[in-house]
């Protein structure tokens, strides 16, 4: 690996700030505190900043001359969950916890933003975007529906994920589909109430909700190409309350994901339908709602990734045949409004998973994931 020997000098501190961060996880958009202590860290490298969204920080570098502006994103917050890695920096708040290694992106931008302070040699503005509530909070919008493209005109903007199941030299670059949608649905069956021993008097609701979760699973292998990548998967089923009560109302809940735009459209429309058929066919009322979370994250400049990953850990270490992975990530919402991409620096081969109790950030990540950002800076400053 070629890490950048003016950010591996300060590799120890690098582990400090990352242990810190660790050690007190804030979530979704609360996270003030991790905020304060960035802008602790921007103001000793001389780095400007702005509040942005909703507790996100929008830090801003001047080049030397006039150029094009570049957009780098960490994620900042953690996870609802209990800690099980008995590190001694494990997080000090009970039910609370770095499990997807955001400590370890906001140190990784730190780390690029103290480089680019002292070393940086660029053309144009580059910001540096530290975001909340990345985990389902809806960070990115709140940012977006504070102007960011408004404000700037952003011709690059460029995300990282650290990925447990590669090794810590190896980096990950789709071309095309990185991330999967995300899409929630709720189906309200509404019947009539009664006793068990008469269902012909009542409107049973749950021979509507057997078809449905039934039709359901039939969607993806009869409407679905083969060669498109979707997941629905029914997640709740709420209803009844006794052995001898036929209830009103059933609930079904589920999620989809999906890395096509047209299968989305198609699945959503299909879920519908289905909804649409067993009202018809069993008499019952039907709601359904379907909410889109997160569209599916697409990179449209893969080439400079790879370019700028292959500067850092040797052309054979980037990965660019692997399989988008299911998960989605709000940094999708950002690339339908500029060019750029998202890239996977592996977490080691041995990590336990994202989201795991007993996972843990690899501290190497923060020296490759801010040598690709310098190299990604770079790549840009090469083009017309
Ligand atoms: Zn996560
Ligand atoms: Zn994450």
């Amino acid at each position: 690996m070629i890490l950048k020997p003016e950010i591996e000098v300060y590799f120890e501190e690098l582990k400090s700030i990352r242990q810190h961060l660790h050690s007190c996880p804030e979530v979704g958009l609360e996270t003030s505190e991790t905020v304060a202590f960035i802008k602790g860290k921007l103001d000793e490298f001389g780095v400007g900043y702005e509040d942005i969204g909703v507790n996100s920080l929008l830090a801003k570098i001047e080049g030397r001359g006039a150029g094009k502006t570049v957009a780098f994103r960490s994620d900042m917050d953690a996870l609802e969950t209990v800690e099980e890695t008995g590190l001694p920096y494990q997080s000090t708040v009970k039910g609370r916890m770095h499990a997807c290694g955001h400590d370890g992106h906001t140190t990784t931008m730190l780390a690029f933003a103290r480089y680019l302070a002292e070393h940086g040699e660029f053309e144009g503005t580059v910001l540096l975007l530290f975001q909340s509530g990345e985990e389902g909070y809806g960070g990115a919008l709140k940012v977006i529906e504070d102007n960011l493209f408004e404000k700037y005109s952003i011709d690059y903007m460029f995300g990282l994920h650290n990925w447990p199941g590669y090794a810590e030299d190896q980096v990950v670059v789709h071309f095309g589909a990185c991330m999967a949608s995300e899409d929630r649905f709720d189906l309200v069956i509404r019947g009539k109430s009664g006793h068990a021993s008469v269902p012909h008097l009542c409107v049973e609701p749950f021979a509507a909700v057997a078809d449905f979760v039934k039709g359901a699973q039939t969607i993806i292998p009869r409407r679905i190409s083969a060669h498109d990548k979707a997941v629905i998967s029914i997640t709740q089923v709420h209803g009844g309350s006794a052995y001898n009560v036929i209830p009103d109302e059933v609930i079904i809940r589920g999620n989809v994901r999906t890395t096509d735009d047209d299968v989305q459209d198609l699945i959503e429309e299909s879920l519908g339908k289905l909804a649409d058929g067993i009202a018809e066919m069993y008499q019952v009322e039907t709601l359904f709602t379907y909410n889109r979370k997160h569209p599916v994250l697409m990179n449209s400049t893969p080439e400079l990734a790879v370019n700028a990953a292959a500067r850092v850990v040797g052309k054979e270490n980037v990965l660019t045949q692997e399989l988008p992975a299911m998960g989605s990530e709000d940094y999708a919402f950002y690339m339908q409004k500029t060019k750029g991409c998202f890239v996977w620096v592996g977490n080691g081969v041995d990590s336990p998973v994202i989201h795991n109790s007993k996972y843990d950030f690899n501290d190497t990540a923060i020296l490759v994931g801010s040598s690709v950002f310098v190299e990604l800076l770079n790549e840009v400053m090469q083009l017309p």
